[in-house]
């Protein structure tokens, strides 16, 4: 093992996957990310938290979906099938186009109606997926995917697809073999809700086979307009800036309410100000450039700490769930820089920046 080159999650993580039939499985050499520690995001945060932010955008289609998304492909081709189908707000799209090429298989992807950031777009389409837009929303397509799939011989490749959770799970025992044991708080967005019950396993299997002698609080963050779980309802019309987090009515809920309520976490939301502000700060203290929904959790760690929630010293590790890149109109709109256009003179470059 030790001589042999890294392949991705599954050959890695083999022991604590469903995998054992698997002849052959389909990989792009995911996970292995980095666990960065962010001293300047810290002291933005509180003076008790220190943090680590695990960077998931550095996965192969820049997201953590590509976790899953190996296992999901992979499996669905040990099945035979040779077409998978997803419901996406964008990454699981890109996700599911670039492993379906991988694998040399068809990939169908519905999308709600001009809803959906440009890189994501561009990445499905340019793997060659074929993409259909519905007027709807992400709810909408989830519920006609899983009735298609049901009825035609198509792969589901969405989180609803158990093996995606346990693929997505690989980030946590990833953070607990870099830091050597749990940290005390978990944070990560949640839209579907797949990928904080996906976490919750992962430290829950790490502590059974005792390779970490604690658990994690899980703390989950949706943005105000897209907050089911918060408000206790599904919402007919999410809205929110974070557009991979624009889900009115997740598919894992009550695995999501049990991560919350087992590990003595909460799930609660955070307005899209708040989200834009940690946006910007990642990028301008850290220099470290992820898509807004990404940012939901720092943005919900700050507005804790100003609540008063961080009385001592913890560990906090966040998922930074996907690449900035992904959302260019976004990252343009909100960045707050002007762009000037000047004569192309020394002189000119010498007076704009105020010598
Ligand atoms: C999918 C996604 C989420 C939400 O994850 P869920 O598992 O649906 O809760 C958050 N951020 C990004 C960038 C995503 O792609």
């Amino acid at each position: 093992m030790d001589n042999m080159a890294y392949n991705g999650i599954i050959q890695k993580y083999r022991r604590f996957l469903p995998v054992e039939d698997y002849a052959e499985f389909v990989s792009l050499d995911e996970g292995q990310t980095p666990l960065l520690k962010a001293p300047a995001l810290s002291r933005w945060i509180s003076p008790h938290v220190t943090l680590y932010l695990k960077i998931e955008g550095q996965n192969p289609s820049g997201s953590f979906k590509d976790r899953g998304m190996t296992m999901a492909v992979s499996h669905a081709k040990f099945q035979g099938h040779e077409i998978v189908m997803c419901a996406s707000t964008g990454n699981t799209s890109a996700s599911a186009a670039a492993y379906a090429a991988r694998g040399g298989m068809k990939c169908v992807v519905l999308i709600p109606d001009g809803n959906i950031a440009l890189g994501k777009l561009a990445q499905a389409l340019v793997h060659g997926a074929q993409v259909i837009s519905i007027q709807g929303n992400f709810d909408d397509a989830l519920t006609i995917v899983r009735e298609v799939t049901m009825k035609y011989p198509i792969a589901l490749v969405n989180s609803v697809n158990p093996v995606r959770i346990d693929g997505q799970k690989t980030a946590a025992f990833e953070i607990v073999d870099e830091l050597g044991e749990a940290p005390d708080i978990h944070a990560l967005p949640v839209g579907n809700a797949g990928n904080i019950t996906a976490y919750w396993k992962g430290f829950k299997e790490y502590f059974a086979a005792g390779i970490s002698t604690k658990l994690p609080r899980i703390l989950g963050f949706q943005a105000e307009g897209a907050a089911p779980i918060v408000d206790g309802a599904p919402i007919a019309n999410p809205k929110t800036v974070a557009s991979a987090i624009r889900i009115g009515n997740p598919a894992s809920w009550q695995s999501a309410v049990s991560a919350r309520d087992e590990s003595g976490g909460l799930i609660a939301k955070v307005s899209d100000t708040r989200i834009i502000q940690s946006y910007l700060q990642a990028a301008r203290l850290e220099g470290v450039f992820a898509e807004p929904a990404s940012l939901t959790p720092i943005a919900g760690l700050k507005m804790l700490a100003e609540q008063g929630y961080f009385q001592q010293p913890v560990t906090v590790t966040v998922t930074l769930t996907g690449n900035g890149l992904k959302d260019p109109g976004t990252a343009v709109e909100y960045s707050n820089s002007e762009l000037q256009s000047i004569p192309p003179t020394v002189d000119a470059v010498i007076q704009s920046l105020g010598y």
